[in-house]
């Protein structure tokens, strides 16, 4: 079941006493009838919503979000504390261990900061590439040498599509400085899903992978002037304007402007940098190339935070 609204309004509505929630214009309608008439169904109505997306955390203190349908829930990178991440999830009104799985996308600190404490409580399939697992391990072995263990590690290739319950999932290479990142698609019940944070530029294949998504998460790292005039010591500020580091306002906005098929009625701005950007900039400049041919209508711009869940996305 789901509900598809290109270029009309959206409605916020708060419907389980919990985090507020973004709903289609269509769907709060159908919902608001269907709580009127039934009360008692809500929570019914609500499972059977179809596919969701929840930012959890996004930026570099850690990074985590949650793609579900309606009968499985998936865990993209673990960056925060286990404990934060439970947290984040019940203020959503979400059961951590209802997650059916954890998809991690590099072994960089603020993609897997909570990973071996959540693998460990959950025991659910942890996915990652072979050469993030070997990067990941080889990162946290302890005193004597000894690497950490994933009771239920499964391994994916760049390029191959596995399923996870209902969700069929794709993930894509990206051009950042770890073992092997990946970007990830995720199909179910008609509804495409796309993340690619965490890439210096966004090649041509990349762009191919994000065509047709309802929900596009995407990186808008910071602004090229807050980067050269700020803090960063300069090696740094190379390595995040390089083509291995991270994506810049300006190369999101060129991306909108160029080869963006607006077909996300949700585009979300993701792992902003908060020494070098800023929400409002980000947003605008998104906007700004969004209206250029014309796809500010039908697409919703919203910012994931470092510091709060983003409310859910429902479609
Ligand atoms: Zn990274
Ligand atoms: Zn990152």
């Amino acid at each position: 079941m789901r509900w598809r609204v290109r270029g009309a309004r959206f409605a916020r509505g708060r419907t389980n006493g919990s985090a507020p929630t973004w709903f289609g214009a269509d769907s709060a309608k159908w919902l608001a009838t269907k709580v009127t008439r039934d009360p008692q169904g809500l929570r019914i109505c609500l499972q059977a919503m179809g596919v969701s997306v929840s930012m959890l955390a996004s930026g570099s203190r850690g990074n985590c979000a949650l793609v579900a349908s309606s009968s499985t829930r998936i865990l993209v990178d673990a960056g925060i504390s286990c404990r934060e991440t439970f947290k984040r999830l019940k203020t959503l009104g979400e059961d951590p261990h209802s997650l059916s799985a954890v998809l991690i996308t590099h072994e960089h600190c603020d993609h897997v900061y909570g990973l071996a404490t959540l693998a460990k409580k959950l025991r659910i399939p942890i996915f990652m590439t072979g050469a993030t697992h070997q990067a990941w391990s080889r990162a946290l072995r302890d005193e004597n040498g000894e690497r950490p263990r994933l009771e239920k590690f499964e391994r994916f290739e760049s390029g191959h599509t596995f399923q996870v319950g209902d969700i069929a999932v794709k993930p894509f290479t990206i051009p950042h400085d770890a073992a092997d990142p990946v970007g990830f698609t995720f199909r179910a019940e008609g509804i495409k899903v796309g993340i690619a944070t965490d890439l210096g530029y966004i090649p041509v294949s990349v762009k191919d992978h994000l065509r047709g998504c309802d929900v596009l998460i995407v990186e808008s790292n910071h602004d090229l002037e807050m980067l050269r005039v700020g803090p960063y010591p300069w090696s740094v500020k190379q390595r995040v304007m390089s083509r291995v580091g991270h994506l810049s306002n300006v190369a999101l906005a060129d991306f909108f402007t160029s080869d963006y098929d607006n077909s996300a009625t949700f585009v979300v701005l993701a792992h902003l940098s908060e020494q070098n950007n800023h929400p409002e900039i980000a947003r605008r400049e998104a906007e700004r190339a969004l209206a250029t041919r014309g796809g500010l209508f039908m697409n919703r711009v919203l910012l994931a935070s470092q510091t709060e869940a983003l409310e859910p996305i429902r479609l």
